[in-house]
């Protein structure tokens, strides 16, 4: 008997991105929409891809959905930086109550992500495994011993918040200096800011249409990619702080793989030359551990969708 596909939906801070997988996590249909800025609005948003993605493909044997941010056992969204409108959401609650009988999920959407990487993705067939994905802030997914580290609540992997600069800018968290503030995809866009100042030849201002406002970290990568030297000057100072986090957090973890995701690795090698660089000169006795690769995620924008679809499987998920 072919096993039904389970859906899953992971809300960026752009949109929210749905796949219907089947067992092994192939994606048999995808559908996306904007996430809203309310709390309302965005579990509308989560039930009309689900709506959709059950229409393409039949009878679903689960439903999982990843949140950014502090996500409980209950399925609640308790905190969440980077959607300031969005605070104490019982998202498993309201999606249960239109979902019926369908088993629902609700996880961090970086622990989805970490989960599918780990599972089928850049470090399939790794125990140890420690996910970054840069795009607005950081989100972190451990997976330690082969099962996915959650902490007493839920709320283990939240590696954008710690603090690498206490005098640094504020954090929508509330704190300054998080690790986000300067290797995410956001800080990217904040350090070619500084540096381009007044000049409207800068080729990462090109890339954005010649608009400060659209700056985003992928102009700068690309760029970069490009042979832009003001680019790979970013790039060198980006990566230092990436890899100081990357260090902090291989100290702790002692991960045998560290994988990267996020838009901005898309132009992949000129975000992962320094940060390896940089690590080996901040992680504790390099020369005395085995090597960490430091490599680019495997399965792209739709890590977290595939993650929380299979986190939804009844069977085959890793245990809260
Ligand atoms: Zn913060």
């Amino acid at each position: 008997v072919q096993a039904r596909p389970t859906i899953g939906v992971d809300v960026g801070g752009t949109k929210c991105l749905g796949v219907a997988a089947d067992a092994e996590g192939r994606v048999l249909a995808e559908h996306r929409l904007a996430t809203p800025d309310d709390g309302a609005g965005l579990i509308e948003s989560i039930a009309a891809v689900v709506h959709e993605l059950g229409r393409a493909v039949g009878d679903v044997a689960g439903v999982g959905v990843g949140v950014p941010g502090l996500v409980d056992g209950t399925g609640a969204l308790r905190f969440t930086p980077n959607l300031p409108g969005i605070r104490e959401l019982s998202v498993g609650a309201l999606l249960g109550e239109r979902f019926g009988d369908v088993p629902l999920h609700v996880d961090n959407d970086a622990t989805c992500a970490g989960w599918a990487e780990a599972t089928l993705g850049a470090a399939a067939g790794k125990r140890h495994v420690l996910l970054a994905t840069l795009g607005t802030g950081i989100g972190g997914g451990l997976v330690a011993d082969g099962r996915l580290l959650r902490g007493a609540n839920g709320f283990a992997g939240e590696i954008g918040h710690i603090v690498v600069d206490p005098s640094g800018p504020p954090c929508p968290c509330g704190q300054r200096g998080c690790w986000e503030r300067f290797a995410s995809g956001s800080a990217l866009a904040r350090f070619a800011d500084e540096v381009i100042g007044e000049d409207q030849t800068s080729r990462m201002l090109e890339l954005a249409g010649g608009r400060r406002a659209d700056l985003r970290g992928e102009h700068v990568t690309r760029a970069a990619a490009e042979g832009d030297p003001i680019a790979l000057g970013l790039m060198d100072r980006f990566g230092w702080w990436l890899a100081l986090g990357l260090a902090n957090l291989a100290n702790i973890l002692d991960p045998e793989c560290i994988v990267i995701g996020g838009g901005l690795i898309e132009s992949g090698g000129v975000i992962l030359e320094p940060t390896r660089r940089a690590f080996h000169e901040l992680v504790e006795g390099a020369e005395h551990r085995p090597d960490i690769p430091i490599v680019a995620a495997a399965l792209g924008e739709r890590a977290g969708a595939i993650g929380a679809a299979l986190l939804a499987r009844p069977t085959g998920a890793s245990p809260m």
